[in-house]
């Protein structure tokens, strides 16, 4: 184990893998990530895999812009096939409230230069023969949303990352960090000390914990989140699809497995895991009403996972500024993955040369919450 480093991410998902993929990519080598289990063994790895650009607030839509970006040079940059498929998201309006709504987020999304377009119930029926629309309002469909395997690039960043120099060090749990006088000075895990100054919590559902062992309070919650993927069936649905109000998100995989999850008002923050019967049920009972080609198919596998949620369900991405280089980004409240290429991008752009390139990520600062914040609304 490498014993002193430049810089050390806590967390092994998606979040801490893209950030010390391009850390070593623009030039720093003696990166060590600690991960306490096996690399996307959290979130990331139970996640639905969504690439959305459709978001209500504007700093959502222009990472998600830039993630598109990176997503699509992905292989040729890090150097994997993460099955990476452009088949669009639709989102459907059932209310009034959706129908403004939509309207709203539109123009500012086509203000950002997004390619997206407003669907008329028929105009949906004609490119989405295959679904029940009853009900349907209106629909707003972008066809440079996608998805991709969150494993496969969570891998494809820490190989990569490794191969420039990085140590991933998985099964390691970082339990302190040592900090005195406003100064961090190395961080101890359960395999030995790590002497940095700079330390980065991409702990995902474990952000606060984290915080915590550095003084520091993040207002971030974890939320048990559930999914199951059925058997696979003959590739039908391009897009992922998602409602609101009827609180439901579905995708096929390459392989013809459906993947659907939904929220779940009721459920207090906490870190649990252990999937619920009554999920199972809701999901089974309210999805072949949409897709009614599910009917007969059958349910392969179900778990859960964290959504480590911020106060207005917007990333937090910011730095301490009660010591010196505790770094954070955490709270991806649902859309992590699928933000994760433009922020592990600006967070190492920020660490190496002192700000965010790309994209200017100032209105994801802890200070907005002092100001008054509006929430992210697109969010299941
Ligand atoms: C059911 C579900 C569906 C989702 N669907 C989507 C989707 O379609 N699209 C999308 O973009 N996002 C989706 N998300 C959200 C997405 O999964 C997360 O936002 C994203 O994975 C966060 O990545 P992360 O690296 O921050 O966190 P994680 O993947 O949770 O990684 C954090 C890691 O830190 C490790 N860790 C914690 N504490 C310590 C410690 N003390 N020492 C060492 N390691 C530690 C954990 O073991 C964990 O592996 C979904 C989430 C869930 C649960």
């Amino acid at each position: 184990m490498r014993a002193e480093a430049s810089v050390v991410i806590i967390g092994g998902g998606i979040i801490g893998t893209a950030i010390a993929f391009y850390l070593c990519k623009k030039g720093l080598k003696d990166v060590v990530l600690v991960e306490k289990s096996y690399l996307s063994s959290g979130a990331t790895g139970r996640c639905g895999g969504g690439i959305r650009q459709q978001w209500s607030e504007r700093m959502n839509v222009r990472l998600a812009m830039r993630s598109v970006k990176l997503f699509e040079r992905f292989e040729e940059e890090v150097g994997m096939d993460i099955e990476y498929y452009h088949g669009g998201y639709l989102l459907l309006a059932y209310t009034d409230e959706e129908v403004e709504l939509f309207h709203k987020n539109v123009a500012m999304q086509q203000e950002e230069g997004l390619d997206v377009r407003l669907l008329s119930k028929e105009e949906t029926k004609e490119k989405f023969p295959f679904m029940n629309l009853e009900g349907l309002k209106l629909a707003t469909f972008c066809p440079t949303d996608g998805h991709a395997n969150p494993h496969l690039a969570t891998m494809a960043y820490a190989k990569a990352a490794e191969k420039m120099g990085a140590m991933i060090l998985t099964h390691t749990e970082v339990t302190d960090i040592d900090v005195q006088n406003g100064q961090i000075k190395g961080v101890l895990t359960t395999k030995g000390y790590i002497k940095t100054s700079v330390v980065v919590n991409a702990a995902g559902g474990f952000s606060r914990e984290v915080g915590l062992m550095a003084g520091v309070e993040l207002p971030t919650e974890s939320y048990r989140h559930q999914i199951f993927v059925t058997e696979p069936l003959e590739h039908i649905l391009d897009p992922l699809v998602i409602s609101f109000v009827n609180n439901f998100y579905i995708r096929q995989t390459k392989s013809g497995n459906f993947i659907m999850g939904q929220g779940d008002k009721d459920e207090p923050p906490s870190h649990k895991h252990d999937p619920s019967w009554r999920f199972l049920v809701e999901m089974t009972e309210k999805m072949p009403h949409f897709f009614p080609f599910l009917k007969e198919v059958r349910v392969l596998r179900h778990w859960a996972g964290l959504y480590n949620m911020s106060p207005d369900a917007q990333p937090i991405i910011d730095k301490s500024d009660k010591l010196s280089d505790f770094y954070f980004a955490i709270g991806f409240s649902g859309h992590g993955f699928m933000l994760a290429p433009a922020v592990g991008e600006a967070m190492a752009d920020w660490i190496i040369y002192g700000s965010p390139k790309k994209v200017d990520i100032s209105n994801l600062k802890m200070e907005r919450f002092s100001k008054g914040v509006s929430r992210e609304k697109n969010v299941v």
